[in-house]
């Protein structure tokens, strides 16, 4: 059985998170931080979402309040942080919006969660450390134009040639594609067919001219952070760039999704506390019909709503967290890996659904106003939509959950 139930009692939920090396203190600072860099955001990040540009400040003020490295090792110049307080921080984060958030997902989520968890010490000397510290912004380049929900059908490629990884293809929506100076790459050996068709995952320095990278600006939404596409043409990558064993990509690629999922959903968890208290404050400062809008019924039902979303919600995250973090703790257990998989899908599933739900009832509350990008409902709707769709969609989600329950030979695709 895949339940986790039996990893949440409150002993093992105290062990899994309480990381020894991290005392209540820097959790505290931790907490300070996050709110320090959201009210300094808050401010940039709405003109910028409003003259649909980038943010620099996002990267940038990430740097200054110390959040680029919070899951990471403090030997690595990190801020040893917990599944379940990272989760936490970039709850608080994604209430100043999803684009926000997911370049810390990019980022530490799935850019230096595999490195961590794949990479050989030099690697890791190599990557992390700069990583957090403002030095090296990094991303995770799976999907590719004609190979999404699947990346084993993807056509990106590598050859050894005189010491060094020779990189082709085009990898198409990679957040913080275009401001990455590594991003993880997965490919397979150059024209390999059959059983030795096997994808492995590179690290690949994005300077040079062989690497070309577009943002792409046609999005209704998250216009403040980077969703880009880039083109390896012969691209050079240091000989010693394999990231874990050649041919070992794809496990090393769904290993990372477990992190980066965790961090959508708890994305989603901020999305809808901030329309519950958008709406809670607008419910009762706007009167129509002689009295706060709040006092009529209906008005209460969409409220209540948020609330079961936020409620539930929170619940699915700390459960998925707690499991993650066990696994994490445990190297190769592949049965804690699954659990914590199994719980991350659930949780990303709901949580990014009943986000759904609350941007479109926090619109409601607004009336007029919240069909304008000038209220913070509005700009919700149309950042979190995407979060049913990128690392792995609703429908992939449901179909890893109840095959899961079905067990062997009940596989939904292959
Ligand atoms: C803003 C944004 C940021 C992103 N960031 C990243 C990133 O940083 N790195 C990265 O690698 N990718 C990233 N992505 C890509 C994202 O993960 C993919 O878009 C997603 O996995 C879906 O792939 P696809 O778009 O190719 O859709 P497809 O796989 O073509 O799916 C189309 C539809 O078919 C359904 N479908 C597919 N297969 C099945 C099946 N077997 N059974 C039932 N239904 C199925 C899907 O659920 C979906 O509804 C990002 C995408 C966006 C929009």
């Amino acid at each position: 059985m895949h339940h986790v139930d039996t990893l949440t009692s409150p002993t093992a939920a105290k062990s899994a998170t309480k990381s020894s090396a991290v005392t209540d203190a820097e959790r505290a600072k931790l907490v300070a931080d996050v709110e320090a860099y959201c009210q300094e955001i808050r401010p940039i990040e709405e003109i910028c979402y409003l003259e649909h540009r980038p943010n620099p400040a996002i990267a940038e003020l990430a740097k200054k309040h110390n959040l680029l490295g919070m899951a990471m090792p403090k030997e690595y110049g990190g801020r040893g942080m917990d599944s379940l307080t990272y989760a936490r921080a970039l709850v608080r984060i994604n209430r100043e919006g999803t684009g926000v958030r997911t370049f810390f997902s990019g980022h530490t989520s799935i850019g230096q969660y595999p490195i961590l968890k794949y990479g050989t010490d030099e690697q890791k000397k190599r990557y992390l450390p700069k990583s957090c510290t403002g030095g090296c912004t990094l991303a995770f380049g799976l999907t590719e134009p004609e190979a999404g929900s699947n990346p084993l059908e993807g056509t990106c490629t590598y050859r050894r040639e005189g010491g060094k990884l020779i990189m082709n293809g085009v990898k198409y929506l990679i957040s913080n594609g275009s401001i990455a100076d590594a991003v993880i790459v997965f490919a397979f050996p150059e024209g390999s067919t059959g059983k030795d068709r096997r994808m492995s995952a590179i690290i690949v320095d994005t300077a040079g001219d062989t690497f070309e990278k577009e943002a792409l600006h046609a999005k209704p939404g998250m216009y403040t952070s980077d969703t880009a596409m880039f083109q390896m043409n012969d691209h050079p990558v240091n000989g010693d760039n394999m990231l874990g064993k050649e041919g070992e990509g794809f496990r090393i690629a769904m290993h990372t999704l477990v992190s980066g999922r965790l961090s959508v959903a708890s994305g989603c968890l901020g999305t809808i506390e901030d329309c519950l208290d958008e709406c809670l404050r607008y419910a009762r400062e706007r009167h129509q019909h002689g009295k706060p809008i709040g006092k009529h019924q209906l008005v209460q039902e969409h409220i209540a709503r948020i609330e079961f979303m936020r409620a539930t919600s929170d619940a699915m995250i700390e459960r998925a967290a707690i499991a993650k973090e066990i696994s994490d703790n445990a190297p190769g257990d592949a049965d804690l890996l699954s659990k914590a998989d199994f719980a991350v899908a659930e949780a990303k599933y709901w949580a990014s659904n009943a986000a759904w739900e609350a941007v479109d009832r926090a619109v409601q509350v607004f009336g007029g106003r919240g069909w304008s990008e000038l209220y913070r409902p509005f700009r919700h709707l149309q950042d979190v939509r995407v979060c049913r769709i990128y690392e792995g969609t609703d429908e992939i989600m449901k179909l890893k959950i109840a095959s899961k329950l079905l067990g062997k030979g009940f596989e939904a695709f292959a």
